[in-house]
């Protein structure tokens, strides 16, 4: 990466993360990359921390698709974190030796009300803020799908399928397949309500739309990965694959499938 030299490091500004961060700064230095405090000078974006911290460095940067994002933990690897800090050395010289490639990695775009979209890289949760069920009616594209009626809904890209979706037994989904999955969350179903029941894959051609039935429960949590939203009321979300991806850098023998394989088996 001969032209990509100026990296941002983002992290929790911390006494402890700030001594890790000194020495990998010192090193790349050395090694001919510049440090920059502005995200809009950074070729390269490193997050320093687990997959809370690249998560949070995507969101606060703006889900860059000129950069190339990097993800470094303090302890062991993560989904989005390739690297560690103890391997700093070995991580300058994979990645000055070709020994990492560039992987693109789908996120979701979604507008609340038509406004300004957000942007997901693990999924776009929303959940009834009451003890009260939650009735929200799916279209996909313009087809009236099913009404749901429950505690909520997700909606996760390939590189989330293996978090949040998972734990409400969706399924794990390649991310060199553009798509949306959506998965419920308690649904209720009986002779009076009926949903699908199983999670589905969507293409980057849909768009769902989840109208949230305006009656009385109509002041849902939204969460954009590890964020809510502060919005207190919604109508509607509609929510599509964004046109465009971010681009992680990351070891060449750490695919996807490795990772699903040493985390869950
Ligand atoms: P967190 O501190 O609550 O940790 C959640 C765990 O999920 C961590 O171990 C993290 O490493 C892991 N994780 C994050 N993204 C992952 C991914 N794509 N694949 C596999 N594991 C992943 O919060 P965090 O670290 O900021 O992560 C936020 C994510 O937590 C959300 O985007 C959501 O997917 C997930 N979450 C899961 C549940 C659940 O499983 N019941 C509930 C809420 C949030």
């Amino acid at each position: 990466m001969p032209h990509r030299k100026n990296i941002y490091f983002s992290y929790k500004q911390t006494t402890e993360l700030e001594q890790i961060v000194q020495p990998i700064s010192s090193l790349l230095q050395a090694n001919g990359f510049h440090i920059v405090t502005d995200t809009k000078d950074a070729h390269i974006i490193a997050s320093i921390g687990g997959d809370n911290a690249f998560l949070q460095a995507t969101r606060k940067t703006g889900f860059r698709d000129d950069c190339l994002y990097i993800g470094i933990n303090t302890d062991q690897l993560g989904f989005y974190t390739d690297f560690t800090t103890e391997n700093a050395e070995q991580m300058i010289h994979a990645v000055q030796n070709a020994e990492v490639e560039v992987r693109k990695y789908p996120i979701i775009e979604v507008s609340i009300d038509g406004e300004k979209p957000f942007y997901c890289l693990n999924e776009c949760s929303i959940r009834s803020n009451v003890i009260k069920t939650f009735v929200i009616d799916v279209f996909i594209d313009d087809i009236a799908f099913e009404t749901f009626r429950g505690d909520g809904m997700i909606v996760s890209t390939p590189t989330g399928s293996t978090a949040y979706n998972k734990s409400v037994r969706g399924a794990i989904v390649d991310p060199l397949l553009p798509s949306m999955q959506i998965s419920e969350i308690a649904s209720l179903n009986n002779n009076e309500y009926r949903t699908l029941g199983t999670s589905f894959l969507l293409s980057s051609q849909r768009t769902l739309t989840l109208k949230v039935v305006q009656d009385g429960n109509d002041h849902p949590i939204i969460g954009v990965d590890n964020e809510a939203i502060s919005i207190r009321h919604a109508e509607q979300l509609t929510i599509k694959l964004a046109d465009k991806h971010i681009k992680v850098l990351k070891l060449k023998n750490n695919s996807f499938w490795h990772r699903v394989q040493r985390k869950f088996l």
